[in-house]
């Protein structure tokens, strides 16, 4: 049976529950950042366009820093303003907007879900965390509680990264913050924590807290709105006293929230001793041959051949040039061997290898993935025909290109 956590990393105190809460809010209401989705949740009176506004800039949010989404949500809305609008939307005007943003398969799954919203919910978006998580695809609950919570005043907590980082801290949390124990408890104390009567407010402070005060490395506690409350703070001023317990007041060593006993508190971290995390698996290192294959087009003006990938997988239906995956440990003139064979099937005519030039390494971080691209270019003289058996294909001017849904790797390339 799992052991009860110790009292220590709780908030058993309501009264300290309620000073907490009181502290965050005011400091939110001083010091918030304004940014568009929040001015759009905060004046917007139809409830299923504040509820579309918020899941918008909660997907752009995952991953991605608040100051690149700004251009991109603006965009968005600016292009599809209402959830009816988005689901008349081609995955290529998607894909096309979302270009340079990163995750791609996340604005493919925001138009699906807003499809599904119109035809199967009569265009009512869920209004409870719970049904948005089961009804909309690509929502899972820390989505579905945040636009719970903003959109529709539901009072269920929020864990995201950020919340995370602060609850630790809060409460001296040290086992590996991304185990499920961890985690389903940051989940009781955020539906504990969260204020009733202003949840939405709450969650965008406490996540604000984590994003501006708190954050990873050099946090400010000294300007913390909440740090009377916090346990690493006040460990860190004045060491593992009352009225924080001792560590072994956890029970000697099995506390399923402390640090492990081989990693204990380490003095010169200060608060930044949480939270800890079990070492990440490096990313899996890729090699892909790429050859930019120009022409002369009709206008004189140069122009370069892009093919479309798959509909599934990483950068779906994004658009590249005709691009081959390699084995580890090729030779550079196998490389080169086997794109020209690849160009080969595409043009239906012999591709020397000697005749792509070699251009050099781009190299590209997907979060999963160090990809090198290996990048050759050809010339082609005269008309090409491409195999219309194989993926879709175009020819595309420079600006053509940049206004395509290419991906940022691609780009660089
Ligand atoms: Fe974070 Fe420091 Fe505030 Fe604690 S006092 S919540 S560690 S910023």
């Amino acid at each position: 049976a799992p052991v009860p956590p110790p009292a220590r990393h709780l908030f058993s105190d309501p009264a300290e529950v309620e000073a907490l809460r009181g502290n965050l809010l005011a400091w939110y209401d001083r010091c918030k950042r304004d940014l568009p989705w929040r001015t759009l949740a905060a004046t917007e009176p139809d409830a299923d366009r504040r509820g579309y506004a918020v899941w918008v800039s909660e997907i752009m949010l995952q991953q991605t820093q608040v100051a690149t989404v700004i251009d991109y949500y603006n965009r968005w809305m600016q292009k599809w303003p209402t959830l009816q609008a988005l689901a008349q939307a081609s995955l290529e005007e998607v894909n096309e907007l979302w270009a340079g943003l990163g995750y791609y398969s996340r604005g493919k799954r925001l138009q699906e879900a807003a499809s599904k919203v119109v035809s199967e919910l009569a265009g009512r978006m869920p209004r409870r965390a719970e049904d948005l998580q089961k009804l909309l695809p690509g929502v899972g609950r820390y989505t579905a509680g945040a636009i719970a919570s903003i959109s529709y005043g539901q009072a269920t907590g929020v864990v995201d990264g950020n919340v995370i980082r602060v609850l630790c801290r809060l409460r001296c949390i040290g086992a590996d913050s991304s185990s499920q124990a961890v985690i389903d408890r940051l989940w009781d104390m955020a539906n504990v924590l969260v204020d009733r009567s202003r949840p939405g407010d709450f969650n965008q402070a406490l996540m604000e807290l984590g994003a501006t005060v708190c954050v990873p490395k050099a946090p400010l506690c000294r300007e913390c709105p909440v740090k009377q409350h916090c346990q690493a703070w006040h460990r860190k001023l004045f060491g593992n006293t009352p009225p924080v317990p001792d560590v072994e007041d956890c029970g000697v060593g099995d506390c399923p929230l402390c640090p492990p006993a081989t990693e204990p508190w380490e003095s010169s971290l200060g608060v930044t001793n949480f939270p800890r995390k079990a070492g990440k698996k490096p990313p899996r290192a890729m090699r892909t041959a790429t050859c930019v294959l120009e022409r002369r087009g009709c206008h004189g003006a140069l122009e370069y051949l892009i093919v479309q990938r798959p509909s599934s997988g990483l950068l779906a239906g994004l658009w590249e040039f005709p691009s081959l995956p390699l084995a580890q440990d090729l030779q550079e003139e196998k490389e080169r061997e086997e794109l020209a064979d690849h160009l080969q099937a595409w043009m239906g005519r012999h591709v020397a290898a000697k005749g792509l030039q070699f251009i050099g390494e781009v190299i590209h971080i997907f979060s999963h993935i160090h990809q090198t691209y290996v990048v050759y270019s050809l010339h082609l003289d005269g008309d090409v025909t491409l195999d219309p058996a194989l993926s879709p294909s175009r020819w595309v001017t420079e600006d053509e290109f940049h206004a395509s849904a290419v991906s940022t790797a691609m780009k660089k390339v």
